[in-house]
């Protein structure tokens, strides 16, 4: 059977759909790793992480940041279902620099209990990934 030649991706929140479209390849952050997706790929389920990932086609690469979910990979199609996600270009920086100072204030106080510093080191991870992601894709224009 002949390879299909793109990937239909189906990326999609709770909150919102973030992309529809054909795409020659992506990038993924999987538990276990960040993994690329070619068209013909083998049958695949995968639980996601924090991270960024991107799409392309052609030319053309869009980033978005991704955070938990599930993405099913079958040869011809990509299904996306992110607990939270944005593409890049809807990022708002200064949310996430806001984000990223209340983190490390409260990271700066030793009395900060274990679970709190966890959460907290959590979100300082979540806003300086949409930082890179913002960034990223504002370098490409
Ligand atoms: P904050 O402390 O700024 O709320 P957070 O990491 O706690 O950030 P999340 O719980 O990950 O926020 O997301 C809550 C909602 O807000 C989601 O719909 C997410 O897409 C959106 N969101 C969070 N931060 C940003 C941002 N910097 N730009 C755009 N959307 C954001």
């Amino acid at each position: 059977m002949a390879l299909p030649k793109h990937l239909r991706l189906e990326f999609v929140t709770p909150e919102r759909a973030i992309a529809h479209e054909e795409v020659d390849e992506l990038q993924l952050p999987g538990e276990e790793g960040y993994f690329g997706v070619l068209p013909g790929h083998a049958p695949l389920l995968a639980a996601l992480r924090t991270g960024e990932m991107w799409y392309r086609r052609g030319q053309d690469v869009q980033y978005a940041f991704v955070d938990g979910g599930f993405a099913e990979v079958l040869p011809d199609r990509v299904s996306i279902m992110a607990q939270v996600a944005e593409r890049a270009e809807d990022i708002d920086i200064q949310r996430a620099e806001a984000a990223k100072r209340r983190a490390e204030d409260a990271l700066s106080k030793p009395s900060l209990a274990d679970a709190e510093a966890e959460r907290t080191r959590i979100a300082m991870l979540r806003a300086i990934t949409r930082l890179n992601v913002a960034r990223r894709s504002r370098r490409q224009l």
